[in-house]
């Protein structure tokens, strides 16, 4: 069986009972690395970003070939990754009765309608009394 598109043949199935299957060739595909003018920075990435110390240990061991640098690694995914953000101060909000302070926020748009056909929705906090 051939399987053509638009008058040109782009596959060619054999057949064993109801079964297709397609007759074509499977190409690997194939890389080149060349671990000799390589540097740590370069196997710091492509070992996954582990210390410098593991990178250099395995330059030791003759594992990886490499150009040890005298200057320390700095690789800014790994500050970033590593970098926290601070948390918000906690509010002090006074209230007393139900609505004196609200807390609100609003979400949107969604990629998925709500039943009522929303792409945004709004929660409101009411502080004294925590209901939604
Ligand atoms: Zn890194």
């Amino acid at each position: 069986m051939v399987v053509s598109k638009g008058g040109k043949e782009v596959m060619e199935a054999g057949r064993r009972g109801s079964l297709y299957y397609l007759l074509a060739e499977v190409q690997v595909p194939m890389a080149q690395v060349n671990s000799v003018t390589s540097d740590v920075r370069l196997w710091h990435m492509r070992l996954g970003h582990p210390a410098e110390g593991s990178i250099k240990e395995l330059v030791r061991k003759g594992v990886v070939q490499a150009q040890l640098d005298k200057q320390p690694l700095q690789c800014e995914e790994c500050v970033l990754g590593k970098s926290k953000k601070l948390s918000f101060p906690k509010g002090k909000h006074l209230s007393t009765q139900p609505l004196d302070y609200a807390h609100s926020d609003l979400w949107g748009h969604a990629q998925v309608n709500s039943i009522g056909g929303g792409k945004s929705y709004m929660t409101i906090i009411d502080d004294f009394s925590r209901k939604i």
